[in-house]
C-alpha cells in the first residue's frame, strides 16, 4: 500500500512538473520566426525577424538570436521559413451581414426601391437569426484571408453585428476583431428603400437604419446606438443632410467617445460632413482638391473604398448567371448532352470579359482620386464595402482583392499596406491595438511567402494567419 502511494505521488509530481512548463504556466508565450519582417510604418525591413508573443500581445520584436535569448527556454517556437511577416489587415468598411447576389438589370429596373433594388432589400428583410449566421461565415472568411480587424459600418440588423462582436470576442466563432456601428443614421432621403408597402414600411425600415429628422432626433438616434454598445457610428449624407444636424449626431457621438464615419458621395454631402466635423468620410468619390484641402486641414480621414473598380459589377452579375448555368445543369441528370452543354456556357460566362452597361465601376475617376488623395497629404485608409456574393471566392478573397485595385489605381504598395494596416488603425482610434507589430499590441500577424512591397498581389495568398496570439492558419506548416 505505502508503496504504491509513493508511486503515485511520483506520477503526480511528474505530470505537475509537464503542466508546468512557461508555456502553460501564466501567460502563454510563442516566439514566432520568419525571414523577413515589414514595418508598413517605415517600410523598412527586419530580416531575418522575430517576434515573441505572450498573452495574446506583441512582448518585443527584433532578431530571432536576440529574441531567442529573452524567450524561456522550450519556448513554443513557430518558424515560418523565409517568409514575410506583417500586421494581420484591417478592412474598414465592411457589411459582414449581407452577401447580394445581383440580378440582373432588367430585374433591377422593374423593382426599383431606390438604391434597394430588389437583392439588397431581400437581404435586409431575411431573418436576423439567419443574417447573423452568415456574417459569423462572413468573418470566419475574412479572418481565413488574413483581415484580422473589420469595421463593420451598418447593414446588419438592430444588434446583430454587436453580437457577431461579442460572440467571436467569447470565442462562440471564429473571426476577426469587430467595431460595429449597429443600425446607420440617415435623413429620409432619395436613395435607400421607397416604394415599399405602407404598413410593413416602418417596420422594416426601423430594422435596419435609425431614420432621424432634425438634430434632437439626430442625438436620440445616437444614443440608441449607444444603448446597443456600439463602437462607432456610422450617418449617411445625403443632399438634404443639414450641418446642423449631422454636427448635432457627431456632437453626441464624441461626447459617447465614438467616431463618426459619414458615407458622403456627392459635392454637397462632402461639405456637410467636412463642415460638421466628421472623423472619416466614407466613399468620397466626386471630392474636389479643395475640400480635400479642407480634410487634410482638419485631420479628417478619407476611407477609400474602390468597390466596382475593374469592371467588379460585371464579373459579379456574370457569376449568378454561371450559377444558375450550373444549376440548371444539376436538373438534367438524365440528359448528359445538354447537361455539358451548361455546364460549358456556365465557363465560358466565368471567362469572358463583357461589359453589359449596368455596370457602374468608373476606373478612370477612381485612377485620379487616388493620384489627388495622395497628393493632397490628407490621411488615409481603405475599406471594401463588400457586400456582394462573388462566385468561386470567399468573403475574404473578394474582399483582398478590393485593395488590391488600389494599386492598379496608381497608388505605391506600401501605401497600399499602410491604408489596410497602419492607417486604418489610427483612423479607427485603435492605433494602441492593431495595425502594427510593435510592443504592447495584440498579435494580430500575417505572413505571405514573397515580397509584397515587390509584388502587392501577394496579399491574396496569406499563408499564415495570428489572431490575439493564436494561430488561425499555417500553410507553412510541414504537413
Ligand atoms: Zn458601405
Amino acid at each position: 500500500m505505502r508503496k504504491l502511494g509513493i508511486s503515485f505521488v511520483l506520477a503526480l509530481v511528474a505530470v505537475l512538473s509537464t503542466v508546468q512548463t512557461p508555456a502553460q504556466c501564466g501567460a502563454p508565450i510563442t516566439l514566432v520566426k520568419a525571414g523577413r519582417f515589414l514595418d508598413p510604418r517605415t517600410g523598412n525591413v527586419l530580416a531575418p525577424a522575430a517576434v515573441l508573443v505572450e498573452d495574446g500581445k506583441i512582448k518585443e520584436v527584433g532578431s530571432p538570436s536576440q529574441l531567442q535569448a529573452h524567450a524561456p527556454a522550450g519556448v513554443k517556437t513557430i518558424d515560418l521559413g523565409s517568409a514575410t511577416l506583417l500586421p494581420g489587415l484591417i478592412d474598414s468598411h465592411t457589411h459582414l451581414l449581407m452577401d447580394i447576389v445581383l440580378q440582373a438589370e432588367a430585374e433591377r429596373a422593374r423593382h426599383l426601391n431606390g438604391g434597394y433594388v430588389p437583392a439588397q432589400l431581400l437581404a435586409i428583410v431575411e431573418s436576423p437569426g439567419k443574417r447573423v449566421l452568415l456574417g459569423a461565415q462572413m468573418a470566419r472568411e475574412d479572418l481565413e484571408s488574413g483581415i484580422t480587424t473589420v469595421r463593420n459600418l451598418g447593414h446588419s440588423g438592430i444588434d446583430g453585428d454587436t453580437e457577431l462582436r461579442d460572440a467571436i470576442n467569447a470565442g462562440r466563432v471564429p473571426g476577426p476583431r469587430i467595431l460595429a456601428s449597429g443600425r446607420k443614421l440617415e435623413t429620409h432621403g432619395e436613395t435607400y428603400v421607397q416604394n415599399l408597402n405602407p404598413a410593413l414600411a416602418d417596420a422594416i425600415l426601423q430594422q435596419e437604419f435609425l431614420l432621424f429628422d432634425g438634430p434632437d432626433s439626430a442625438r436620440q438616434a445616437v444614443r440608441q446606438n449607444v444603448f446597443h454598445n456600439v463602437d462607432v457610428i456610422k450617418v449617411t449624407a445625403e443632399e438634404n443632410l443639414t450641418v446642423p444636424e449631422l454636427a448635432a449626431a457627431i456632437e453626441e457621438a464624441h461626447r459617447n467617445h465614438l467616431k463618426v464615419a459619414v458615407h458622403a458621395v456627392d459635392k454637397t454631402s462632402i461639405q456637410t460632413a467636412i463642415d460638421a466635423g466628421a472623423d472619416s468620410i466614407e466613399h468620397g468619390n466626386d471630392i474636389t482638391d479643395e475640400q480635400l484641402k479642407q480634410m487634410r486641414d482638419k485631420g479628417m480621414f478619407f476611407d477609400f473604398t474602390p468597390t466596382s473598380y475593374g469592371h467588379f459589377f460585371t464579373k459579379v452579375f456574370e457569376g449568378t448567371i454561371a450559377e444558375s448555368l450550373v444549376l440548371r445543369a444539376k436538373r438534367l441528370e438524365a440528359d448528359q448532352r445538354n447537361r455539358q452543354l451548361f455546364n460549358d456556357l456556365a465557363q465560358q460566362v466565368l471567362k469572358s470579359e463583357f461589359v453589359d452597361g449596368s455596370d457602374v465601376s468608373d476606373d478612370q475617376l477612381y485612377n485620379s482620386l487616388v493620384q489627388r488623395v495622395l497628393k493632397s497629404g490628407v490621411k488615409f485608409a481603405a475599406g471594401t464595402d463588400m457586400d456582394w456574393h462573388y462566385l468561386g471566392k470567399t468573403r475574404g478573397q473578394a474582399s483582398v482583392g478590393r485593395f488590391l485595385t488600389l494599386h492598379e489605381a496608381g497608388m505605391p504598395s506600401l501605401d497600399v499596406i499602410r491604408a489596410t494596416t497602419t492607417n486604418a488603425a489610427e483612423m479607427l482610434g485603435w492605433q494602441d491595438r492593431v495595425g502594427a507589430i510593435e510592443p504592447g499590441r495584440f498579435a494580430d500577424l500575417v505572413a505571405v511567402a514573397g515580397d509584397p512591397l515587390a509584388d502587392i498581389t501577394e496579399l491574396e495568398r496569406v499563408r499564415f494567419v495570428m489572431k490575439n496570439g493564436e494561430v488561425v492558419k499555417n500553410d507553412f506548416a510541414p504537413h
